[in-house]
């Protein structure tokens, strides 16, 4: 039996072999520009096809060796942490789950300028962080529906305008004035109500589909999954999909946030259901605290299991976002950092145990050597 090291480590010897048998790759191992430490391990089924020769070869080594200093001067670590943000009320005054509007703004700013790029749910769960090399990932969420997230008002001619104190008003003037911040988040709303204007339901839906944004399920109406049958559950849930899709044919609802971070008791329950005709198939479960949740590409990645942190500053007890964001700085390393490529996975070589290959799809990994 080889541990799945064992055959990493034989695929990046292998590979190196094959790409030492390139000219061009002698002559980069033998002058002082070389990365000695240059291990590149396709994820194809066929290593064998590994082309190595002539021109391409040369072009092919040109662009490895530049990337590759490139992710290591990024300290790029796609099998680092991800912070899923977890907000609820925007308003006055600022408490325990509430930001007031100057509070949000600022934390944009500051998650802006510590260079997280805010990525949508459904991609990172598929791995899709299409991100700036040496930018980290961020995933926005909001629960409840509340009216201060996403809020129309109306002008003297009764024309609809963009509340620009709700969530929804901050994150778009942020990402105009911030063009490579997108306005992406995912609600978590639960019925009759989402976002409380009943006769613009489904215009507030279409604008935040159109944006990219994200519905996800709350159950139908707030129920603590935890104090109610089984089959109660599944009609809560099932619901919530049914409600969608009479706001937004066609609309497939993926994940789901616990109210008050409560499990079923029969936990199979969230990973898909029937009732009534009515099917609804969970991809991913969020909790309500405390620590980042790792990659995608990381071993200890749970979808059903993704914890949240907590976007606020007043009783978060050293585990809200500005302690994390402190701890960051503190620990860079154990931040996922984006090589730029989201058809590479790279990571320093002390990360390689972490690295499920399983959820590469057709990616490749690439493993520079760490300084430390
Ligand atoms: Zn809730």
């Amino acid at each position: 039996m080889f541990s799945r090291s064992t055959l990493l480590v034989g695929a990046a010897l292998f590979l190196l072999m094959l790409l030492a048998g390139c000219p061009a790759l002698q002559e980069e191992m033998r002058g002082n520009g070389a990365p000695q430490n240059k291990i590149i391990i396709s994820n194809s089924q066929d290593n064998t096809t590994a082309p190595c020769v002539e021109k391409d070869c040369e072009d092919d080594l040109e662009d490895t060796i530049s990337f590759e200093i490139a992710a290591r001067e990024v300290k790029a670590n796609e099998a680092g942490q991800v912070m899923i943000l977890m907000y609820h009320d925007i308003g006055q005054p600022e408490g325990e789950w509430r930001r007031t509007p100057e509070n949000f703004r600022r934390d944009l700013q500051n998650l802006y300028k510590e260079g997280f790029r805010p990525v949508s749910l459904n991609n990172y769960l598929e791995g899709k962080i299409d991100i700036p090399a040496g930018t980290s990932p961020v995933i926005i969420t909001f629960d409840d529906g509340h009216q201060n997230q996403f809020n129309f008002l109306k002008d003297s001619s009764n024309n609809l305008l963009l509340d620009p104190d709700c969530a929804v008003g901050i994150m778009e003037a942020f990402s105009h004035q911030h063009p490579d911040f997108e306005p992406l988040a995912t609600f978590y709303v639960y019925y009759p109500l989402p976002f409380r204007q009943k006769e613009l339901i489904e215009d507030k839906f279409r604008f935040l589909i159109e944006l990219g944004m994200e519905i996800g399920n709350h159950t139908y109406s707030h129920e603590n999954l935890r104090h109610i049958p089984a089959d109660k559950a599944v009609q809560e849930l099932a619901l919530h999909q049914a409600e969608t899709e009479k706001y937004l044919p066609g609309y497939t609802v993926r994940t789901l946030a616990l109210p008050y971070g409560a499990y079923p008791q029969q936990e199979e329950v969230l990973h898909k259901g029937l009732f009534q005709g009515i099917s609804y198939q969970v991809d991913a479960v969020l909790l309500v605290g405390s620590n980042p949740s790792p990659s995608p590409f990381n071993n200890n990645f749970n979808p059903m299991r993704l914890p949240r942190i907590r976007a606020s500053e007043m009783n978060t007890e050293g585990v809200g976002l500005y302690d994390r964001l402190a701890y960051f700085k503190d620990n860079p390393q154990e931040r996922y950092i984006s090589d730029g490529n989201p058809h590479t996975v790279t990571v320093p070589d002390n990360m390689i145990d972490q690295v499920n290959l399983e959820a590469l799809g057709d990616r490749e990994l690439a493993v520079y050597k760490s300084t430390s």
